[in-house]
């Protein structure tokens, strides 16, 4: 079948940018001027579900400035519509990306979010594989709605320039969208559980079952109570999604 590569396509009602890698971590390095903090989201197979469930995460996600497909499911959803998706572009690829342009550009960084100990580890390692790299601050994702002015201040005190927010969806994503206005950042992502890799708290899937679109049956083993419900419920649902709810586009 002929697939074609349009620059932006709708999924699920999100309209996702089909950028490489490459691509993305330039639009998150070089963000146009302007006053207020651009907002980058990821959708994969989680968000789609959770989105029908609840559209405000949809509506999170369309009032983001990047939006980028994450997954083969996206892939496969993409294809059924007959577009051709031009990267898998998930925070956990991308984030090596960013920092290496970052520390070349002396860009500061701020990782919010994970359990308490977790981004600062994820931001020693990363300091040490990119000399020069800047995160500026840490602060983990379990804090309650009374101290979310300080860790706002904090944030906009510390110079940081890029923010990763890492509470998971659609947490992170209501988060961002809430307090976008008050951050005086140039761009915040939100990543998921992006630290959780870095640290070295949970493992990465095996480079063999990344490239066979495995890496949520490897994430399933290592939690299988809390990511039951989001991949043996969750993967059949949507792919029910793809082949019946979506239209072929082109
Ligand atoms: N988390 C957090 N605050 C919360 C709930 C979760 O910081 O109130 C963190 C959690 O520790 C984990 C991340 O958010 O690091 C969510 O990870 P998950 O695997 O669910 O995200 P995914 O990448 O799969 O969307």
């Amino acid at each position: 079948m002929l697939e074609v590569q349009p620059r932006t396509f709708s999924l699920f009602g999100m309209t996702i940018n089909n950028d490489s890698l490459t691509e993305a971590a330039d639009k998150v390095l070089h963000p146009n001027a302007g006053k207020k903090a651009r907002t980058v989201s990821f959708v994969n197979v989680n968000t789609v579900n959770l989105s029908v469930a609840d559209p405000s995460l949809a509506e999170s996600v369309n009032d983001s400035d990047l939006v980028f497909a994450d997954g083969a499911g996206m892939r496969i959803a993409a294809k059924r519509q007959g577009i051709c998706m031009r990267d898998n572009v998930n925070g956990t690829d991308l984030l090596p990306l960013i920092c290496e342009g970052a520390a070349q550009e002396g860009i500061p960084m701020f990782f919010l979010g994970a359990a308490p100990g977790v981004a600062a580890k994820a931001a020693m390692n990363l300091e040490k594989q990119y000399p020069g790299l800047d995160i500026v601050g840490v602060h983990h994702g379990f804090f309650d709605k009374q101290s979310n002015q300080q860790v706002i201040d904090c944030i906009n005190r510390s110079g940081a320039k890029i923010l990763f927010v890492a509470f998971g969806s659609p947490i992170q994503e209501q988060w961002v969208m809430k307090h976008r206005d008050a951050l005086k950042v140039e761009t915040v992502l939100a990543v998921g559980g992006l630290f959780d890799f870095y640290s070295g708290r949970i493992p990465r899937a095996p480079l063999w079952m990344r490239r066979n679109s495995l890496e949520w049956l490897f994430r399933l083993i290592q939690e299988p109570r809390t990511k039951f419900q989001r991949y043996v419920i969750g993967n059949p649902i949507f792919l029910w999604r793809c082949f019946w709810q979506l239209e072929k586009q082109y």
